[in-house]
């Protein structure tokens, strides 16, 4: 099984109707409206009085109480305390043996997918309390640019305090040295998803870099477009958009109420992208508060290619981008249509 395979896997075990998971698991459910109730499947949560609710909408559960939640997988790990892949075999019924990366035949062109080593950075943002489990800088950071901790909750963000490899094996530089890559510390990763949720990618972005050092990081060899591309499709038809330059951005846009489709970097729209984009134009009304300084409003006008009728939004003067004007108050939340 290759990487693509094991992805789409464990799309079909997310996406399996919830209500027959927790059969297979004994879980008993009861009606409430949209929801199903049952008894928390968190094993360390003595739930005596049914406090977990299943959202037969979304296809997740939450406990009310202890407030485990998350979908498929997520119920299985905790109702089974089992591996990963096991919660993937038990849902959708098929054995899932990822192959090692060492293991792919030497002389085929490497796709993306297979210069990654997916599995491993599933690990590294596995389902956990992830605002609970951030470490107080990155708590620091996101209070002090005023983003919601549901964001870091629903998009799987964790932090890290010291250098993470980016897979389990040594890469070769270009000058044929073996060296194992690494995320930078102390870093926020940001999860990237594909337009069917499942992680596609990590990025890192570095709290305080040294002057030689970039802020953003991905894995060697790859780069990734487009952030939060699944939030987009789930729009209805003529609802708004916001386009923006980084994740950081886009946490302060979605806390401010307006929906976010992040671009990893001014300088990384790709073809893929640009496609995506054009296609969400037709159906989307796009806006986007280009950032103050000369790549942002390249960033901009290459946009303006794909789409003519993306609506521009004026950033106060000396202010780089929406993320320090969210931080700073002087643009105000969008209330809900
Ligand atoms: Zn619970």
């Amino acid at each position: 099984m290759n990487d693509y395979e094991f992805r789409r896997l464990r799309q079909r075990a997310i996406e399996r109707d919830m209500t027959d998971v927790c059969r297979d698991l004994g879980i008993e459910l009861s009606t409430r409206g949209r929801w199903r109730v049952c008894r928390c499947p968190n094993l360390e949560h003595e739930d005596r009085h049914p406090s977990c609710r299943v959202n037969v909408n979304t296809n997740r559960f939450r406990c009310f109480s202890c407030d485990a939640h998350g979908n498929n997988i997520d119920l299985v790990l905790m109702a089974r305390r089992c591996s990963y892949n096991e919660a993937v075999r038990f849902i959708t019924g098929e054995n899932v043996e990822l192959k090692n990366v060492q293991d792919a035949p030497p002389d085929t062109t490497p796709a993306m997918a297979n210069l990654l080593d997916i599995q491993w950075l599933h690990e590294l943002v596995s389902p956990r309390d992830y605002y609970q489990c951030l470490s107080p800088w990155a708590k620091d950071f996101l209070s002090k640019r005023r983003i919601d901790p549901n964001i870091i909750n629903t998009k799987g963000i964790v932090s890290i305090d010291r250098p993470v490899a980016t897979q389990r094996t040594k890469r070769k530089s270009s000058k044929g040295h073996l060296y194992t890559p690494t995320f930078p510390a102390p870093s926020l990763l940001f999860p990237y998803r594909d337009e069917n949720d499942i992680i596609i990618n990590l990025q890192a972005r570095l709290d305080k870099p040294d002057v030689n050092q970039q802020r953003f990081h991905f894995p060697p060899g790859c780069h990734t477009s487009l952030w939060n591309p699944h939030d987009a499709l789930k729009l209805p038809d003529g609802s708004d958009l916001w386009l923006c330059e980084g994740v950081s951005d886009a946490m302060a846009l979605m806390t401010s109420g307006r929906p976010a489709l992040a671009i990893a970097s001014a300088t990384s729209l790709t073809q893929e992208a640009s496609d995506f984009i054009a296609q969400q134009s037709t159906r989307l009304r796009l806006h986007i508060y280009p950032d103050n300084d000369a790549p942002g409003q390249r960033l901009y006008q290459q946009l303006l290619g794909i789409s003519s009728s993306i609506r521009r939004h004026c950033i106060p003067d000396g202010i780089k981008d929406f993320g320090e004007a969210w931080a700073k108050g002087v643009i105000e939340s969008r209330s809900p249509a």
